[in-house]
């Protein structure tokens, strides 16, 4: 993908449409057009890909991912998105947070004990504090 790629349309609602859902009748984006937040796609729900976050959009990003308690898909893509605009040390250490917490939410849906893993769930939540506080 570049510039030119059509990647999805802007209604004249604001919505983004990607490339199955939408049609030439609205606004073409390209590869690399920028958005505050991360863009879906107003008729399926896909995350329309080829977007680039502006600084506000990595900042938004970054404070879902700090404030998730457990993963969903959505911030599993928004992660992924980030990861691929990560700009900054905060961007990194929000992703880090995220994915630690869903490791821990894996194991513990796996059905581990909970006394098997106090000590990584201490260990990750101390380092999660720590990196909070920069
Ligand atoms: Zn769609």
């Amino acid at each position: 993908m570049n510039s030119t790629t059509v990647v999805g349309y802007a209604t004249n609602d604001g919505d983004h449409l990607c490339c199955d859902c939408g049609d030439d009748t609205g606004e073409p984006l390209f590869c690399g057009f920028e958005v505050d937040s991360p863009a879906h796609c107003a008729e399926c729900g896909c995350l329309i890909e080829g977007q680039s976050l502006t600084t506000d959009g990595r900042d938004y990003v970054a404070g879902k991912l700090v404030d998730a308690d457990a993963p969903t898909p959505t911030l599993d893509a928004w992660a992924d998105l980030l990861a691929d605009h990560a700009a900054e040390e905060e961007d990194e250490d929000a992703l880090l947070c995220y994915r630690l917490r869903s490791a821990i939410h894996s194991v513990r849906s796996a059905g581990v004990a909970e006394d098997a893993i106090a000590p990584l769930v201490d260990a990750s939540e101390s380092l999660v504090a720590r990196l909070l506080e920069r």
